[in-house]
Parts: C-alpha cells; structure tokens; sequence
C-alpha cells in the first residue's frame, strides 16, 4: 500500500473543473496581481476567522514579516517566541535586525509554555509570537495578559491552524495580528505561496495593505519603506473555491484523528506511542499534522519501517530554533529548553489527510505496532 503523508492529487481530483474555471476567470480577465479575487478572498477569510481586517500577502513568512513591521520592530528589539516551531517564525523576527527571545513549550500540547513568557520579558521585549503548532492553539489567556500587562504586541503564528479555536476564539483573532499561510501543504492551501494577514483592528488594515505594496500612498509617494508582498489573483481564486471546503476537510482531519486514537488504544503499540494531546483551552484542533512521540531510541527504526511499508511520514522538527547554527550568536545552549529538545527527538507526523480511509489508518498502525514489537 502507498500512502503519502499528504496527498494533494485526491483533494484537486474532488474540485478539478470549480478551480479550473475560476482560474479561467483570471485568466480572461489577466488582472494577476491584488484586485477583486483577492479583496473576495480576504471578506471571506475575515468573517472565517471573525476579525474586522485582513489583508492577503505573498506567504505566511511575510505575513509575519509586514506584522513585525507595522509596529515597527528593528535592531535592539526583543520579540518572544517559541524554540520549537517552523523557523520562519524566527526568521522574520532576526530579518528585521531584532532578537528573537525563545521560550520553551509545553511537553502535552508541543506550544510555548505560557507560564514561562513572563520571564522573557525584558525592557527591550516588542511582541510575543505563540505558533499555534500542528492545528492547535497555544493557551492564549495567559499570554495576553502577560501582553497587556507589559504593553506588548501580540501576533499570532496561525500558519498552521486555521479555523482552529481557543475557548471558542478562531486563532489570529485574539491578538493584535494573526498570520496564516496557504504554502500547499496547509489545511488551506494554494497552488503556490500566499498568506493572510488578520487584524482585529479594523483601523489598521489601511497600513497593511500600504505595506504590502513598498508602503505607496498615493501612487508613487512612500511616507514609509515597505516591500513587494502582494497576493496574486490565481492564488486568491483558487484559495476562494477551496474555502467553501474547508470545514468538512477539517472534519475528515478530525475524524481520521479519532480513527487513529481508537486503533492505537487497542493496538500493542498504545503503550509505547504518545498520542497528540488535546489541551483544555483548544475547543477546536484542526489537526494540519498529527505527530506521535516515540522512545527516541526507536524513531528511526519506525521511520525506516514506515518508508519500507510505502507510508510518508517526517519529522517536525528534528533541531530546535534554539540550537539552529544561524543562531549560534544569540548564545543558547543545548539543555537550554528541554522539552523543545526531547520533542525533536521524539516526533514524527503521521499522514493525516482528510481522503484516508480507515484501511490506511489500519495500516499505519499495524506498521509501527510491528516495528516496536520487535524492539
Ligand atoms: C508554514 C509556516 C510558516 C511560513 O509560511 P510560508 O507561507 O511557507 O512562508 C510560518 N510558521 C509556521 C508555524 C508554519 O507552519
């Protein structure tokens, strides 16, 4: 059996001629860049995830990058975040010449410990960023306060949790921004790079949207540096057709994880497998990756099998943000964040996908409980 970690070729099957034709649109219409399709999208993205503004960019990293930059964060400033997350996250904030401050996560749900932000927070702090990791959101109730209390930007990493919910919020709705992304192999995914940038400020959606086009405005007058981070209208129609998908998609990611929770319970491999754990505050896991633990001794032996077997899966993330050799100068040290470090040890995401039927889960399963039996 052959069971890619993510297979995109099932979902386009489903929406092949609704895509196509909205495409044509753009294409009879040759308006590429910005335009109606994306102001359609960006209404459509704003009441899905209940906030006033939002505003489509070039990807997910420049979303976080244009957030950092409308409130003007450069060298000398500190921006609190997660050592364990994707590294773009990290990336934006060293980009801009500022620090990134790493806080560790929660060992439960893989997302910043929320009891650990407030002593990260220095003079110098401008924001914090909680990654809203696999599709579920950080406990963000303590991280806000902890944010009003010191007067800190929030911007929330949502690239990988769209629709997801805390205590019934829509994640990118709670802090001040919200960054998403539609890099393909996200629950809403385009046909190429693109993001969103949410707001629950209605009156900053105006300096986004300046941003995003080298700050111009009016036509040729820059009262501030921005850059080229404009959404294009083929990805904004496509994207369009998929969001009338994406809760029941959602729903199949939901249903898959269920799936995978009742056959590891009954399998031998139960005891030895740590499932994703759903905290308390998360009223809504969207599940973009479902990742295991593993005794770190044996995970390559279980990715060896699995790959054997004709079944994807990958390790997010294998070296904590916090150890990456680009960020050699900040001075962490290993053992610095522990939990990040064993959970780089120990995670492996396993296909999840909402087209997988319940043989294939089967088989999932089947496949690790050989494998570890034998360890
Ligand atoms: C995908 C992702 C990003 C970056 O999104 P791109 O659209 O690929 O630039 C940022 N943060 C996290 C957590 C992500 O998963």
């Amino acid at each position: 059996m052959q069971i890619p970690l993510l297979d995109l070729k099932l979902q386009y099957q489903g929406i092949r001629d609704e895509v196509r034709q909205a495409m044509d649109e753009v294409c009879d219409a040759q308006y590429f860049i910005l335009g109606p399709k994306v102001a359609r999208l960006e209404t459509e993205l704003a009441a899905y995830c209940r906030v006033p503004g939002a505003c489509g960019v070039s990807s997910g990293s420049d979303a976080l990058i244009m957030a950092l930059m409308a409130i003007g964060v450069g060298p000398g400033d500190e921006v609190i975040t997660s050592s364990f997350t994707f590294f773009a996250t990290a990336g934006a904030i060293h980009r801009l010449g500022a620090r990134p401050v790493f806080v560790d996560i929660d060992p439960g749900t893989f997302n910043l410990a929320a009891t650990q932000v407030e002593a990260a927070v220095t003079s110098r702090t401008r924001a914090i960023i909680p990654v809203h990791l696999f599709g579920q959101t950080a406990d963000m109730d303590p991280i806000l306060a902890v944010a009003a209390k010191h007067g800190l930007t929030v911007i929330e990493d949502a690239c990988q949790a769209i629709g997801a919910e805390d205590r019934g919020r829509r994640a990118g709705s709670m802090g001040d921004f919200g960054c998403l992304s539609f890099f393909p192999s996200k629950n809403l995914g385009g046909f190429g790079d693109g993001g969103m940038i949410l707001t629950r400020h209605a009156d900053r959606t105006s300096c986004l949207q300046i941003l995003r086009n080298h700050g111009m405005d009016p036509k040729y007058y820059h009262a501030l540096v921005g850059g080229n981070f404009r959404l294009d209208a083929l990805q904004a129609a496509v994207l369009s057709v998929k969001m009338k998908y994406l809760d029941a998609w959602t729903d199949g990611r939901q249903r898959n994880a269920e799936i995978y929770r009742t056959l590891f319970a009954a399998s031998s491999a139960g005891r030895r497998v740590g499932l994703p754990q759903l905290a308390p505050h998360c009223t809504r896991h969207v599940y973009n990756q479902f990742c295991i633990r593993l005794p770190a001794e044996h995970r390559q032996g279980v990715w060896n099998a699995l790959k054997q077997a004709g079944v994807g899966c990958e390790v997010y993330y294998p070296v904590p943000l916090h150890l990456q050799k680009c960020f050699s100068g900040l001075g962490y040290r290993e053992g610095a964040f522990p939990a990040s470090e064993q959970a780089a040890c120990e995670v492996l995401a396993l296909p999840i996908f909402p087209e997988l039927t319940r043989e294939q889960l089967e088989y999932v399963v089947q496949t690790i409980a050989g494998v570890l039996e034998k360890k």
